[in-house]
């Protein structure tokens, strides 16, 4: 199938550097816990503050996109929701600013603001990134979150309630642990939100990379949202010796590769790690430790999807620290060989934030079925380049192929040049169409696929769909915008078992020969400004070789048990986290 790459073809236009979201959209500062309760500062927790956009609250907390409810499944016990309110001009104030940490610990209402704003700020994250609004998977516009949702060590997102649920469970010392109360638990469900209404086909049993991606993925946005934020990143350096203070010296000894390792980041994952169920933290701890080999892409203990993701989650995270020791190598030392802490600090959330963005971003360059990590490579570095075409100084392509090469993932695409897509090089058909249509009509999108069928290597026989048109603007960081138009289709084609071998493919045993499977393909259509088709990027339907390997997984995973893809999606991320915690909790795990 046609793969591509880019120069920046789309024509770019000046901009006043109005934010994307919204024009001077009003925003408020609400009290969050930066860290998880257990990270402790002089016996105080480690809060801070969240800007997100000041919107017209019901009680709930409950906005456009986030509705808090509060009740309690274990105990059929609903906790009285947060006062909403707004008044224009005169901003909610922040209830729990300066709050001593009994009160924010014991108060049901601060864990509800607590859900609320990380959610909204991790779902900016997410618009700022793609340059639009981010839509769920479920059809709906508000996200319900329960923040006590169950007695139990879990937290996870449910498409069919459309809810994200968070338990608690007794910790040390019998103190109750809400998984509502650590920031990275609240936006690695977030993501998962997020991803699916994006991907949705993405909880599809398809491959250990698929699998592994939702989990990883969730962890990579949770880490890197915490390292954007100056002021935890500067407490939790504070916290480990390694910046005393503002404008403290640091010296270059405690600035390596190994240092920021060993210090920050490990001691930080190991303090959240200690009671959370699921948290990113155990990821990020196990897999920096572990030494990147391409051996473990073939390992069957790497095919369960959580630690497929830390994979994920360990080529992300050192390529982050690469940057960012560059970056300080960059900055040069100020006064006898010493480093501006200060600078250091800003310097990891500005690699931190480029890195949120691309990894974002991506997703839009990534097909809508069968991801795998080679392909998720590939619409990275094309992702930046789309927006960044001169890496030079900081060289965020090169490192990221570095890192991700280290464990044997190499970009599908073009991986002997910059790795990014193919440009799409065939001539296609405009008859029939307008562009304004195209920029919002499924059916107009579908006309074109209809159109040029033969040009896109599309399956004639298969059943095809526009799932979404996506008009998008991404500003650069050099304030330009990029416009273009994202057509995400899937292709079906239905068989039944013993019909695999006119299709080129051996039919696994596990399947019956008068059981019916699907066979999935799919991509995304990327439109420059002046609707012309710019990269063309999916998985066919008809590729025996990723097909058969699908049938194989699925055949050893016992997927043909269940009856259908919606019985095996249904209750995907509570199982998965529960393998999750069962894996950090036994012995040696
Ligand atoms: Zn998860």
């Amino acid at each position: 199938m046609p793969r591509r790459a880019p120069r920046r073809s789309a024509p770019v236009s000046k901009i006043n550097l109005a934010p994307v979201r919204g024009e001077s959209a009003p925003l408020r500062s609400l009290t969050i816990l930066a860290q998880d309760p257990s990270v402790r500062r002089r016996r105080k927790i480690l809060t801070t503050t969240a800007q997100v956009m000041a919107e017209p609250l019901m009680d709930g907390p409950c906005g456009a996109r986030i509705k808090v409810v509060d009740y309690d499944a274990s105990r059929d016990r609903l906790y009285l929701p947060m006062k909403g309110g707004y008044q224009q001009g005169d901003p909610w104030p922040d209830p729990f600013k300066q709050q001593s940490t009994p009160t924010l610990l014991g108060n049901p209402h601060f864990h509800q603001q607590n859900v609320y704003t990380i959610a909204m700020r991790t779902l900016g994250h997410f618009e700022s990134a793609l340059g639009r609004r981010a839509n769920y998977g479920f059809g709906g516009h508000q996200l319900h979150i329960a923040p006590h949702a169950f007695a139990g060590a879990n937290a996870y997102y449910q498409r069919e309630n459309r809810c994200l649920s968070f338990g608690y469970f007794p910790g040390r010392g019998g103190q109750p642990v809400f998984t509502c109360l650590s920031h990275d638990v609240v936006a690695h469900e977030m993501t998962h939100a997020l991803l699916d209404g994006l991907r949705p086909r993405y909880i599809d049993p398809s491959s250990p990379d698929q699998g592994g991606f939702h989990e990883g993925f969730a962890d990579v946005v949770a880490l890197l949202s915490v390292l954007s934020d100056a002021a935890i990143v500067g407490s939790v350096l504070t916290e480990q010796g390694l910046v005393r203070a503002k404008r403290t010296l640091v010296s270059p000894a405690q600035l390596t590769l190994d240092a920021l390792k060993q210090s920050a980041l490990l001691g930080l994952a190991e303090q959240v790690g200690a009671s959370i169920p699921n948290g990113s933290a155990s990821a990020l701890r196990r897999s920096v430790t572990m030494k990147p080999s391409p051996r473990w892409l073939h390992d069957p203990e790497f095919e369960e999807p959580h630690r497929r993701g830390e994979i994920l989650v360990a080529a992300v995270m050192n390529a982050f620290l690469a940057v960012w020791v560059a970056r300080i190598q960059g900055l040069g030392p100020v006064l006898r060989g010493q480093y501006d802490g200060q600078r250091v600090v800003e310097e990891g959330v500005t690699a931190a934030q480029h890195l949120l963005t691309m990894c974002i971003r991506a997703l839009d360059y990534a097909p809508s079925t069968d991801l795998q990590y080679v392909d998720y490579l590939s619409a990275l570095l094309t992702a930046d380049k789309e927006t960044v075409p001169d890496d030079t100084k900081y060289r965020y392509r090169d490192v990221v192929r570095k890192t991700f090469g280290a464990w044997g993932i190499q970009p599908i695409s073009r991986p002997e040049s910059d790795g990014c897509w193919e440009p799409f090089g065939e001539q296609v058909s405009y008859r029939n169409l307008r562009f304004e249509a195209l920029r919002a009509n499924t059916d107009e999108a579908f006309r074109f696929l209809w159109e040029n069928f033969t040009a896109l290597r599309l399956a004639r026989d298969a059943y095809t769909v526009v799932q979404a048109v996506r008009p998008i603007a991404r500003v650069a960081p050099d304030g330009l915008i990029v416009r273009e138009t994202v057509v995400d289709y899937l292709q079906i084609l239905t068989v039944r078992g013993h019909e695999l071998g006119a299709l080129g493919l051996k039919r696994p045993e596990a399947i019956p020969t008068s059981r019916e499977v699907r066979l999935y393909g799919g991509g995304v259509l990327v439109f420059d400004e002046f609707g012309r088709l710019k990269f063309s990027i999916g998985n066919n339907v008809a590729n025996t070789r990723r097909q058969q390997a699908r049938l194989d997984y699925l055949a050893r995973e016992g997927f043909f048990e269940y009856r259908s893809d919606a019985e095996f999606s249904r209750g995907f991320f509570a199982r998965l986290h529960l393998a999750r915690a069962r894996d950090r909790w036994a012995p040696g795990g």
